[in-house]
């Protein structure tokens, strides 16, 4: 049979567990990168198996992932407890993107880093390509064209360039370039494919209609702490050291937060560190010389965003509508999204989620096979169906969907999809007969 060729746009873990889901489906991967270094946003992240995040990624897992297993092998600390979450592990930022890296490149991945698209060629596409049965006339992506000029032609793509990364949002919605890990300044804006190819975007927006939305964690370097506060976050995972003025200026904070799991009053009296590598600090971002004067933070520094006692990047720009098999809708034939830009599903199991969904259709697409989705038996399933669905509404886009709190975690508790019994999820994902197929191949290989 002939090799299908996938092209992956964006490193950020939707576009890595796009690229290892096509890649374990047989398919001929490529994925580029924009910047020097893979997991975008996911660079600073580092928080995963918190609330009903366990349960997603236990189900991946038995679906047929491997991404979680490579998380759980760079995890510092698990289970930890912080304000609002329980059962956290955190993934080393520095030791995460380096094994993310040479596992893609073992599975087969072409990871092209430096490799910024620019723009789109599209071809007529001819006959029922939808794959829904509707004969709508469509036209599909021939190739991705580098800013060098490069052409990489592809039966399928999938969109995983995210919502940040547009320094111009930066400047209007937020306080400014922060100088975070986008680096946008050196290796230029985001541009994404559904954007290019007409598909229909909406920005997210806050509680008071601006849109988009601040990042929500910012990140210390723990050399710049006190000894007790850094041996602590070292020994415990967390440390927590109560704020000693009037909350009031934190308690402002908590509505331009990106994360409405970390919307809590918790946050906003208490410093809330927690150890990924460097000291993750749970709020956008944080005056420097209000930050140094509480005691044990005389000295702190930001690691990323540089400029945190300023500001944080801005997300949520750009939303594509998708369906519930992570195709982009609208005209064209071969387009799928992962992560933020198939709508706001905030977070990396998010992203993981719906990239291995994106990966394993786009080589159902290039071969003509019926596209595949979770069933709602499973909190993946129920997460992708509820949120895009969600989407199509005013009020559904107003929101953020994550699995680890918030409205999402609130439905997952009330319809009994919660589950952090690893046996469990393995008979709930057995019986509904797709146990392992994320693994197998669709190619010969
Ligand atoms: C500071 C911060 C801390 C966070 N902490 C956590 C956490 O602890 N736990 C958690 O679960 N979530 C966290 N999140 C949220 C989480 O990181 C994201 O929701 C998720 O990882 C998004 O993944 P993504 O792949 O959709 O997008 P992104 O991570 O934004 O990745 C998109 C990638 O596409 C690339 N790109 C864009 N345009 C192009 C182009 N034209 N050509 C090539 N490449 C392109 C970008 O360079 C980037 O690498 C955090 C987010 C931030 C900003």
């Amino acid at each position: 049979m002939k090799t299908r060729r996938i092209v992956v746009v964006g490193g950020g873990w939707g576009g890595c567990a796009a690229a290892f889901a096509a890649a374990r489906a047989g398919a001929e991967v490529t994925l580029c990168e924009r910047t020097d270094m893979l997991l975008g946003t996911g660079l600073v992240g580092g928080i995963f198996r918190n609330n009903g995040r366990f349960t997603a990624a236990e189900e991946m897992t038995v679906l047929g992932s491997d991404v979680f297993l490579l998380m759980d092998a760079c995890a510092r600390h698990t289970n930890v407890a912080f304000p609002g979450h329980a059962h956290a592990s955190l993934y080393d930022v520095y030791r995460m993107e380096p094994e993310i890296r040479r596992a893609l490149e073992k599975a087969g991945v072409n990871v092209r880093c430096r490799a910024s698209v620019s723009d789109i060629r599209m071809e007529e596409a001819s006959g029922d390509t939808t794959g829904d049965g509707s004969a709508a006339p469509r036209r599909h992506i021939a190739a991705v064209l580098l800013r060098s000029g490069e052409a990489i032609e592809g039966d399928a793509f999938v969109d995983a360039t995210g919502t940040s990364a547009t320094p111009a949002n930066c400047n209007r919605y937020g306080s400014g370039c922060a100088m975070c890990i986008l680096r946008c300044h050196t290796f230029l804006p985001r541009v994404s494919l559904t954007t290019k190819a007409g598909v229909e975007e909406w920005d997210g927006c806050r509680e008071d209609g601006t849109p988009g939305a601040m990042s929500g964690s910012c990140k210390l370097m723990k050399d710049s702490l006190a000894p007790e506060i850094r041996k602590e976050l070292e020994e415990r995972g967390v440390c927590i050291v109560p704020i000693p003025v009037s909350p009031s200026t934190g308690e402002k904070k908590l509505s331009l937060k990106a994360c409405q799991q970390y919307a809590l009053k918790e946050f906003a009296e208490n410093v809330v560190l927690l150890d990924t590598g460097p000291a993750k600090l749970m709020s956008p971002y944080y005056p420097l010389d209000l930050l140094r004067t509480i005691p044990g933070f005389e000295n702190a520094r930001f690691e990323d965003p540089i400029a945190g006692g300023q500001g944080n990047s801005m997300r949520y720009f750009g939303f594509a509508r998708c369906t519930v098999t992570m195709q982009a809708r609208g005209q064209v034939d071969n387009l799928f999204c992962a992560g933020e830009r198939g709508g706001a599903m905030v977070g990396h199991t998010e992203a993981v989620v719906t990239g291995e969904l994106a990966g394993h259709n786009s080589v159902r697409r290039a071969l003509n096979m019926p596209l595949l989705t979770f069933p709602t038996s499973l909190a993946v399933g129920d997460y992708i169906e509820s949120v895009t669905a969600m989407m199509e509404t005013e009020e559904g886009r107003r929101t953020k969907f994550t699995f680890s709190g918030s409205v999402y975690f609130e439905r997952m508790r009330r319809l009994g999809l919660y589950s952090t019994d690893p046996e469990e999820i393995r008979r709930r994902v057995a019986s509904s007969s797709l146990a392992g197929v994320l693994a197998k191949p669709l190619l010969p290989r």
